[in-house]
């Protein structure tokens, strides 16, 4: 291959491969090429609120070739984290599958991970127990930090809230999984076995996919689908390592790039 030196390709899904039940044309041949070119590929995606198997389905539905070894999300990788430690988990019902096999203590787990159930879930005694593990030396696992989400009745406290009133009480910080946090890129290039200076991350949001995976040392590459507004990308002042105006262009792109 007369490409750079990349190691692995990290994919983000929605915007980058489909978008919601289309398919982006070219992301097929985009994935074969990757393979045939001797990298690895895998797909990152920061969705919490359905299990690996369920996105599987969906990328072998529209035809993209990633196995459920090589596709990240912050349910798996936290799962990965966990290894053989114990843990209790404040996720919702719908990603318990990401954590079959685990250890499960409700005393003194090992890890305590928390993942979308909701202003519901989180009451204050709910968010007492988790104080009081993390007071006993559990460590924190958050599937993400966002602030807020939008809900038909307008916005609602997302995770990161209740996940900040942990922190801001225990002095300990959470490792957060989910773009774009510099572990949960090591993370990925970790189990790929792969450096970070030589993986690239493609991506159609600037801040978490490109400017995240920047941050965390590997190549940022920004495609001109999905979310991708040009006003937003340049009033954000990152600056991608490549663009392309579509997965389509990228076989061109890893054949064009000399030594
Ligand atoms: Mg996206």
């Amino acid at each position: 291959m007369s490409g750079p030196h990349f190691e692995a390709i990290l994919l983000d899904l929605d915007g980058v491969l489909y978008i919601g039940d289309k398919l982006i044309p070219g992301a097929r041949e985009a994935l074969t090429c990757i393979s045939a070119a001797g990298m690895k590929v895998a797909g990152v995606t920061n969705t919490t609120t359905i299990a690996r198997a369920q996105i599987i389905e969906k990328l072998h539905r529209l035809g993209l070739n990633i196995d459920e070894q090589h596709l990240f999300t912050p349910a798996a990788l936290a799962r990965q984290c966990i290894g053989e430690h114990s843990a209790r988990l404040f996720v919702r019902d719908s990603l318990r599958q990401d954590f079959a096999g685990i250890r499960l203590d409700h005393e003194q787990p090992d890890y305590v991970v928390m993942g979308d159930i909701g202003g519901e879930g989180y009451t204050p005694e709910t968010l007492r127990r988790i104080f009081l593990h993390i007071m006993d030396g559990s460590r924190l696992i958050a599937l993400h930090k966002n602030r807020f989400w939008q809900k038909p009745d307008g916005l609602h406290l997302d995770l990161g809230c209740f996940v900040a009133a942990i922190e801001y009480a225990t002095g300990k910080k959470a490792q957060i999984m989910g773009k774009p946090s510099t572990d949960f890129f090591h993370g990925i290039c970790r189990a790929l076995d792969v450096s970070p200076a030589h993986t690239l991350m493609i991506g159609d949001d600037i801040e978490s996919d490109v400017a995240g995976a920047q941050r965390a040392g590997l190549h940022g590459m920004l495609v001109h689908t999905g979310k991708y507004r040009p006003a937003f990308a340049a009033a954000s002042g990152i600056s991608p390592d490549y663009e392309l105006d579509s997965i389509a262009l990228l076989p061109d792109f890893l054949q064009q790039r000399p030594d």
